[in-house]
């Protein structure tokens, strides 16, 4: 039976174009075991819909609502580029850089914090290239501009790490012409241009939102920190009507919402990982079968039950990147870059020592999985089950996923990806052998401790983050009032406000310090949660495998507090 249908579907791959519904419907009977086990983990409760709500429905099902969250975004983002181009080169005069490096970076890191990908529903990068794709600012148009290609599954497959990699092009960019601090309004011009430009281009190119989902610089690291967030994103309300729907408009597009621009099905969501918070689905589901939950604090660190390894390496990437962010402020590191400079006759940052320090930090993340998992691992340990419930794609569904039709998954059926792998996300699963062939969808002894282990540190990561941006928040905050001031001929550098610091450096410190300790605290609480699911299991030693996960946020917290005050609040 099993030779029968992967002949099929060999036989459906072969012709073109495929109808993925037919597929799904006859190739692929519904198996409907293992949902509670594979769900219920990261299930949000029942009550906690906030649709449910008939303002909060009405709101959602307006195709206004989005243009006018993006909207004020969209005006500031315009004036950001066109004072820094036009206005004064004073950075803490000038409005552009005030607001981008003194308040932006800060809220969006709350806003990841408290609600996931909150940015993203009214960011003005994605929402400029969307609407000119869409070539409407908010109706449902049928024809999009541009060529609406997939991205090609070898690289897709590398999920957000190719993100990671534009986040630190990005950062290594904004280091070296010093554009962030104190701010240069002129280059902050050309690099909020730049990424519009960019989203722009590939929005132009690639299908839907694939630039959100794969290359924008910050989606690696809103969607992971993200994931402390209380908002689990728009999700199914009941599992057996999506197994009995037949058109999937919520994946393909309906009269009244697009096809999910995130390719995100809301039916196999276990986080909130790439849930862009659009409401598309919402307005799309014929069957009124989707709600927006709220969820527990860390509830999309913790509980799923498939991790991601491009999830975990980008929290090992990303802790590498804030580590280098925080040691480049130190004496030690001047003296050492200075020295690189002068051997290698660059500037700084050195890429060598630019890379150099992430990928040792990342490295390092690895090599203590690695001895975890030969000092602790069970001797009869296989990776073989937890393949078999890893993310992969299977061939008919890699075809769907890259033939230009959107598929249609059974996802709960069976085990399933988010979109692993491919341009797709709810791509239905064959529950095949243990070879997952992809990155994200192999499985090893060492990954399973090494994804536990970062999933468990993406707190203490994101609280680094947070607490590098603080300093510039709290000397230069307050110089928003001149800055918006001097765009009416008021607001100078003698106004008291453009001298007033919220908090003085021994103060930023204390505040930077304690944001670790919170972070640390959540990241110790999720890690040994996540260990008691996922690591006694397979150790020899329970209790072990609880201390060692917990001992490795404790010690990453520590490290970054220590730098905090050596740093003695340096931007
Ligand atoms: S992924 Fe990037 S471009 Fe897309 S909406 Fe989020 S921040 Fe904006
Ligand atoms: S959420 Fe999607 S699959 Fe489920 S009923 Fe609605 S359209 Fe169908
Ligand atoms: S699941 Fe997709 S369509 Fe639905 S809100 Fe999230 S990003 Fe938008």
């Amino acid at each position: 039976m099993t030779q029968l249908v992967h002949s099929e579907e060999r036989r459906l791959e072969a012709s073109a174009p495929l109808d993925p519904v037919a597929v799904a419907i006859r190739l692929r009977p519904p198996v409907r075991s293992g949902l509670a086990e594979r769900f219920e983990p990261s299930d949000p409760p029942k009550g906690w819909d906030l649709a449910a709500h008939p303002r909060v429905a009405r709101l959602l099902r307006s195709r206004k609502f989005q243009f006018a969250l993006i909207l004020p975004n969209q005006i500031i983002f315009w004036l950001v580029i066109f004072l820094g181009l036009l206005g004064t080169v004073v950075p803490g005069l000038n409005f552009g850089t005030a607001i981008t490096w003194y308040i932006w970076f800060c809220l969006v890191f709350v806003l990841m914090v408290v609600v996931g990908r909150a940015w993203c529903v009214m960011c003005p990068f994605g929402g400029f290239a969307e609407w000119v794709q869409r070539r409407t600012f908010w109706k449902r148009a049928q024809h999009r501009l541009g060529l609406g290609r997939k991205l090609p599954e070898p690289v897709a497959r590398y999920g957000f790490l190719l993100s990671v990699g534009t986040f630190l092009l990005l950062t290594w960019i904004e280091e070296y012409f010093n554009i962030a601090g104190p701010g240069n309004p002129w280059a902050t011009s050309f690099m909020v241009l730049g990424i519009v430009t960019s989203a722009l281009a590939f929005f132009l190119v690639f299908e839907r939102r694939t630039f959100c989902r794969y290359l924008c610089p910050l989606t690696a690291l809103i969607g992971t920190v993200g994931a402390m967030g209380s908002v689990a994103g728009f999700r199914t309300r009941d599992r057996q009507i999506c197994l009995g729907c037949k058109t999937k408009d919520c994946m393909r597009g309906g009269v009244n919402g697009y096809g999910c621009p995130w390719y995100t099905w809301p039916g196999s969501a276990d986080s909130n990982l790439a849930c862009g918070l659009c409401s598309e689905c919402y307005k799309g589901c014929p069957e009124d079968n989707i709600g927006l939950y709220l969820q527990r604090p860390l509830t999309s660190v913790v509980a799923p039950t498939r991790r991601r390894a491009d999830v975990a390496w980008a929290v090992a990437v990303l802790w590498g990147l804030v580590i280098f962010q925080q040691v480049n402020a130190t004496k030690a590191y001047a003296a050492a870059d200075g020295w690189l400079n002068r051997f290698t006759h660059l500037a700084y940052p050195n890429p060598i020592d630019y890379v150099g320090i992430i990928a040792l930090v990342a490295l390092g993340m690895a090599g203590i999985a690695k001895l975890v998992e030969r000092t602790l691992a069970r001797p009869d340990l296989d990776p073989a089950p937890a393949a078999r419930r890893a993310p992969q794609l299977s061939p008919a569904a890699r075809s769907l996923a890259f033939s230009g039709l959107s598929p249609t998954p059974d996802l709960m059926t069976s085990p399933v990806a988010v979109g692993a792998g491919g341009a797709s996300a709810g791509v239905e699963m064959t529950g095949q052998s243990a070879t997952g062939k992809s990155f994200i969808s192999r499985t090893s002894r060492f990954r399973m401790y090494f994804l536990p282990l970062m999933y468990g540190l993406i707190p203490v990561v994101g609280a680094d983050y947070f607490a590098r941006q603080l300093p510039k928040f709290f000397k230069h905050a307050s110089r928003i009032v001149p800055a918006v001031g001097h765009l009416f001929g008021a607001g100078s550098t003698h106004s008291a406000l453009y001298n007033t610091r919220i908090l003085p450096d021994p103060g930023i410190v204390a505040v930077q310090v304690a944001v670790i300790a919170l972070g640390t605290a959540a990241s110790a609480w999720a890690s040994w949660k996540i260990a008691g699911r996922e690591l006694v299991g397979i150790s020899r030693h329970a209790v072990a495998a609880r201390a060692v996960a917990v001992a490795l946020p404790v010690a990453c917290g520590l490290t970054a507090a220590l730098l905090y005050v050596i740093m003695h609040a340096a931007s």
